[in-house]
């Protein structure tokens, strides 16, 4: 096929990034916003040898598993990939992913799949579960001051003060900062130029507390009549901290480097679980605190802790895993990469009482085998071990001189949570081919409407 082909195609597959794929005469085509089991008229906008990408033109016949979006700008926007799929086929979707990542690149038996998977945790109401929201601030034709969201793979803003993954209260926020700005000629920062005033806002909302945050993220360091825009925020219920973040940089980087409260507190406070958060504006925190709930009483069970084992939770962030295990466990270490994110793992620590964790700033592959080699040589050449690792990597997953090391501690049990199921099949593949065994395998639907997965894993060290 080439370019400006037209076609009717029958939707067989799904891409990994949630696009429907089909085929004719054995030419794959990519096509976004297809769903499976739709037959749909296409146009090819580009043709590789053996595979294309084309534009839905019409749904010819909608699959069953095709559903009206909430959302009326699901298709254009970039936030969400597969608004139009059921919630179910979603789900089965993400489950599959994980599965074919396993056998594919894990090269993990089906029958044993089968075996140790577990269902696919989902979400009884798979909308408005964002705790946090980033955003950007744009100007439209007629010069009116607008926010929303990018559209897919661009910077252009789609005008949307009230996305269905986000809290109900961020249409409120957005609408008294859009109503200022015109009032007083405040301007959005332009890109293109570098001038305008407001970048960004973020928003987070505590699930449990109801504490509100708003940070405005400015091309200067002052609003002008802030006092004014303070007034109306101040006045929503549950409004906790007003803050800016400056950064007069030309970059993508949407926060600035440091934040100034403007009223209130500098944090909000979250639970999950019972364990108590503080959450400042540039701190990393779960988006979705209903499923990470979920996601860490599963690393708890996985982890079948009885109160005097030693745990190294690695890719800790603000150290939420280790927080939660330490209820249970002897002693945990942290580790994790970014020096602010291990000051907010040792203070709620200490909000929470939590004696028992300890944290280290440094990279994973480098801390533990460091601690390992320590621990031999203080101790006439004996191996350090750990009862529990748990890794969480970001998306590349682990370095192999860490799953060396963690190979060398032999931990009765091996915890990964994973937010990319390839990566995670080749480092299960490691572990497995060197003394572990894969023993359950759960998917968690963190973040329903997109093709986003995260996985918890348990591996148990084979007895010989
Ligand atoms: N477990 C945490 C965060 C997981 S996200 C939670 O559930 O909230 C992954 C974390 O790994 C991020 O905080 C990132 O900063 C950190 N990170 C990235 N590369 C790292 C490395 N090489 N060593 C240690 N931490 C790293």
């Amino acid at each position: 096929m080439k370019k400006n082909d037209t076609a009717v195609v029958e939707i067989t597959d799904i891409g990994v990034n949630g696009e429907g794929i089909g085929k004719v005469n054995g030419y794959a085509l990519f096509i976004k916003d297809a769903v499976i089991g739709d037959q749909v008229e296409v146009k090819v906008m580009k043709a590789k040898k053996n595979y294309g990408y084309a534009r839905l033109m019409k749904i010819i016949e909608p699959s069953a598993d095709r559903v009206e979006p909430k959302c009326v700008y699901a298709r254009k926007c970039g936030g969400c990939q597969i608004q139009e799929m059921s919630y179910k086929k979603q789900l089965a979707f993400k489950e599959q992913k994980v599965r074919g990542n396993l056998e594919r690149i894990g090269g993990f038996a089906p029958e044993l799949l089968d075996e140790v998977m577990e269902p696919i945790v989902g979400m009884e109401s798979p909308f408005h579960y964002r705790n946090k929201a980033q955003f950007p601030f744009g100007t439209d034709k007629e010069g009116n001051p607008v926010t929303g969201f990018y559209a897919g793979r661009t910077h252009d803003i789609i005008a949307n003060t009230d996305c269905t993954l986000g809290v109900p209260v961020n249409q409120e926020i957005l609408e008294i900062i859009l109503e200022f700005m015109r009032r007083h000629g405040v301007a959005s920062y332009d890109e293109r130029t570098g001038k305008g005033l407001i970048r960004h806002v973020l928003i987070r909302y505590g699930f449990t507390t109801k504490e509100i945050m708003v940070c405005l993220v400015l091309n200067g360091s002052e609003i002008p009549h802030a006092e004014e825009l303070l007034e109306k925020l101040r006045g929503m219920e549950g409004m906790t901290s007003i803050s800016i973040s400056p950064n007069t940089e030309r970059t993508n980087v949407i926060m600035g480097n440091s934040y100034e409260v403007l009223w209130g507190q500098g944090y909000i406070t979250d639970y999950i679980g019972n364990i108590r958060y503080q959450i400042s504006p540039l701190s990393f925190y779960q988006v979705n605190p209903v499923q990470t709930e979920k996601l860490y009483s599963l690393a708890m069970d996985y982890a079948e802790l009885q109160g005097g084992e030693t745990v190294w939770d690695l890719y800790c962030g603000i150290g939420t895993i280790s927080l939660f295990l330490a209820q249970k466990a002897g002693q945990v270490y942290g580790v994790e990469i970014i020096p602010q994110a291990i000051e907010d793992a040792r203070r709620n620590a200490d909000i929470n009482g939590i004696e028992n964790a300890k944290f280290y700033v440094g990279k994973a592959e480098e801390v533990l085998p460091e601690y390992y080699e320590s621990f031999a040589r203080e101790h006439d050449g004996k191996t350090a071990r750990a009862d529990v690792i748990v890794v969480d990597p970001p998306r590349k997953g682990c370095d192999e001189t860490l799953l060396d090391t963690i190979v060398k501690m032999q931990p009765e049990k091996v915890v990964y949570v994973s937010c990319d199921s390839a990566t995670l099949a080749r480092d299960l593949k490691i572990l497995c081919g060197n003394g572990y065994e894969l023993k359950k395998v759960r998917t968690v639907d963190q973040f329903p409407m997109t093709v986003h997965v995260e996985t918890i894993v348990l591996l148990q060290r084979e007895t010989l």
